[in-house]
């Protein structure tokens, strides 16, 4: 039985022991922010990144915001990113005072459409660029730093849904100039709660963050920094997290045979799957399309099958900032924010659920 999307219970069930075992550790230690828990994470994920540095934070939204400011960004400023991911982006451009311009997605993978990054780039002035990976796929993120470096823009990389996802060897978040995680508990590595981290292999901006999550502090109560706050990753999800990190390959192979199931199996002439990817690709959602996205959503329902949307309003159109977007219109971008539909893909799933979700699906 599908209760959702995905399952945290079977998801932290088999590890539960070593789960209590790292919380108790914590107990005992008596320090329950910024210690050796913290550090040692930081140390273990820049490693898994393949970057040099890591810094914890409070939420992946944060990270996204705080590798702004660490970059110089604020009033004034202009970052360019996608519509279509959820507001996180837009949320952290707004809250250092800079105003996002979006470029459109392409309609197969809705990833940035990088020919119109281009013109945005050669038309207008840009300070930073943030890339989103947008449900564990990579973007072309090679190319947009480039693209972006040859005009001096800093990349920034939105790995919160791409945990782990590859290209020709290297991992998501070593190629811009800093990558944003959150460990938010659905995403491929979530805690039991909220956190989230930058990586990066510049000590100038690992050092920023650094004092920008502790309210600017150079050292203890001398704020030097201005745009400080407090947004710090506690011990125990840190340790957590220390659980749960060498699991995450195993997770994302078996996130991806889910996919790879879904996108065989599934045939529909009004239903668009998504394309089969290997080590770029980590699943974090598998994402359909349909014209018709609300009459299947309502359909699966009516099995019992879960659905979501991801996401439903481009961020142009949000009520909170439309305001500030008048007559902005990425035609890609609000289509597929009107049909697509997310399906039930976790680690635990069996392949019986995937096969009753398809036999659902074949037969709409
Ligand atoms: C979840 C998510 C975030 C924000 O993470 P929080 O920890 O929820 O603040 C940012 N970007 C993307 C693409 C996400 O999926």
């Amino acid at each position: 039985m599908l209760k959702s999307i995905n399952d945290l219970n079977r998801h932290t069930q088999p590890i539960q022991t070593a789960l209590n075992a790292a919380m108790e550790r914590v107990f005992q230690s008596g320090r329950f922010v910024l210690g050796q828990e913290v550090k040692a994470f930081e140390e273990e994920f820049a490693g898994y990144c393949g970057v040099s540095h890591c810094v914890s934070l409070a939420n992946g939204t944060d990270a996204l915001e705080l590798a702004l400011r660490a970059l110089g960004i604020g009033h004034g400023k202009t970052v360019l990113t996608v519509a279509n991911a959820g507001m996180y982006g837009t949320v952290a451009i707004l809250a250092t005072g800079a105003l996002p311009v979006y470029a459109d997605i392409l309609p197969g993978t809705l990833l940035v459409d990088i020919a119109d990054l281009r013109r945005i780039l050669d038309r207008q002035t840009v300070d930073a660029v943030i890339v989103t990976h947008l449900y564990g796929l990579l973007a072309d993120v090679p190319e947009i730093v480039r693209l972006a470096h040859a005009r001096k823009i800093p990349v920034v990389e939105d790995c919160a849904q791409a945990h782990g996802a590859m290209l020709r060897g290297q991992k998501a978040g070593s190629f811009g100039d800093i990558g944003c995680f959150s460990f938010y508990p659905t995403k491929n590595l979530g805690a039991l709660g909220d956190g989230g981290a930058v990586v990066t292999s510049r000590a100038d901006l690992a050092e920023r963050v650094r004092r920008l999550r502790q309210y600017g502090w150079s050292g203890k109560y001398h704020a030097d920094l201005a745009g400080g706050c407090n947004s710090r990753l506690d011990e125990i999800q840190a340790a957590v997290l220390r659980v749960m990190l060498p699991l995450l390959d195993g997770w994302n192979g078996r996130r991806r045979e889910i996919a790879v199931r879904y996108t065989e199996k599934i045939a529909h002439p009004a239903i668009v799957t998504p394309a089969i990817h290997a080590e770029e690709y980590v699943a974090h959602l598998y994402v359909i399309r349909a014209a018709r996205r609300d009459s299947l959503k309502q359909y699966l329902a009516e099995a019992g099958i879960p659905s979501d949307i991801h996401y439903p309003v481009p961020d142009y159109m949000q009520a909170s900032c439309r305001h500030l977007f008048e007559g902005a219109d990425k035609p890609a971008t609000s289509r597929a924010c009107a049909e697509v539909l997310t399906l039930p893909c976790f680690p635990e799933m069996s392949d019986n659920e995937a096969d009753m979700v398809i036999d659902r699906i074949n037969s709409w």
